[in-house]
């Protein structure tokens, strides 16, 4: 099969829904061996239904039940894909941002503990697990990328503080991981989205319209992104055309983060 990531093996995170399902999409179009892994079983059959029906022609696809945040799912999934001739590529996507995630004085400690279980702690145990397979397979080239946040660039004065210092931590392990590994071939992205249309955020701001125009007036293109528009970038960073794109902070947000004021 042709396509700009052919031949390659790749696991995401997350992949059930939003950014993860779309980019699973993507990738087996561009001809990727792909296993979709997320928390949620009946999601992940539903989300391999979408891709079989819309890339009939995947190499294979597969879907794993995997809690992130922890390391004994993270190893076997990582583990499972020798079978495949080892990884090439995994997108650590999955994340979480939860609703009573708030500033520094009312934020719970268990929600903190949780969110950084889940988006720093399960990245690095990705990223881990990627390195050992990666070496353990003898390949001379991998691909890391890693969902951070625009929030880890710029401050907001909507708090989610656990979500934007674990996001914070996302960008900070990857640009380190990848001057540690970059000899070894192995690259390590962040990609940073804006406020999204994915149920991560549109259900959290639910039928809100003060707390929509409160973010909506900030976006210099005047809308939330869409999951795709990230997928695309994901294939980018994944593919070999990336192949001197090493510790990027990947911005895909519509010029947000270079905003003073937006056009009215
Ligand atoms: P989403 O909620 O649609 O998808 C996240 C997926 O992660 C879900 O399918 C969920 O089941 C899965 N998940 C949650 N906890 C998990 C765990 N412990 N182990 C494995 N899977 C788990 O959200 P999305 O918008 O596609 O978000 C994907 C990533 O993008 C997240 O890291 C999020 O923080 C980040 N992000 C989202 C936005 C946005 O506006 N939506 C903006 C910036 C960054």
């Amino acid at each position: 099969m042709v396509g700009r990531l052919a031949g390659k093996n790749a696991i995401i995170t997350g992949a059930a829904g939003g950014i993860g399902l779309e980019t699973a999409i993507l990738f087996a179009k561009e001809g990727a061996s792909v296993l979709l892994a997320d928390i949620s079983e009946p999601a992940l059959e539903k989300a391999l239904a979408k891709v079989k029906q819309l890339v009939p022609s995947a190499p294979r696809l597969e879907i794993r039940k995997c809690d992130v945040s922890k390391e004994s799912d993270v190893q076997a999934m990582i583990e499972s894909l020798d079978a495949w001739g080892g990884l090439d590529v995994i997108f650590n996507n999955a994340g979480i941002m939860h609703a009573r995630d708030d500033d520094a004085v009312n934020t719970p400690e268990d929600i903190w503990d949780l969110t950084h279980n889940i988006n720093v702690k399960g990245v690095w145990f990705g990223c881990k697990h990627a390195v050992l397979a990666l070496r353990r397979n003898k390949k001379t080239r991998g691909s890391v990328i890693n969902t951070a946040s625009v929030v880890a660039l710029v401050g907001a004065a909507t708090p989610q503080l656990a979500y934007t210092a674990s996001k914070g931590a996302v960008l900070a392990l990857t640009r380190e991981l990848a001057m540690v590994h970059a000899r070894e071939g192995f690259r390590f992205n962040s990609l940073c989205p804006a406020p999204l249309n994915t149920p991560l955020l549109q259900d959290w701001l639910g039928d809100d319209q003060a707390k929509r125009q409160r973010r909506e007036v900030h976006f210099p293109m005047g809308r939330f992104g869409e999951a795709i528009e990230q997928a695309h970038a994901v294939v980018f960073l994944a593919s070999d055309e990336a192949s001197f794109v090493n510790g990027s902070d990947f911005v895909v947000d519509g010029g947000m983060t270079k905003a003073y004021v937006t056009a009215e």
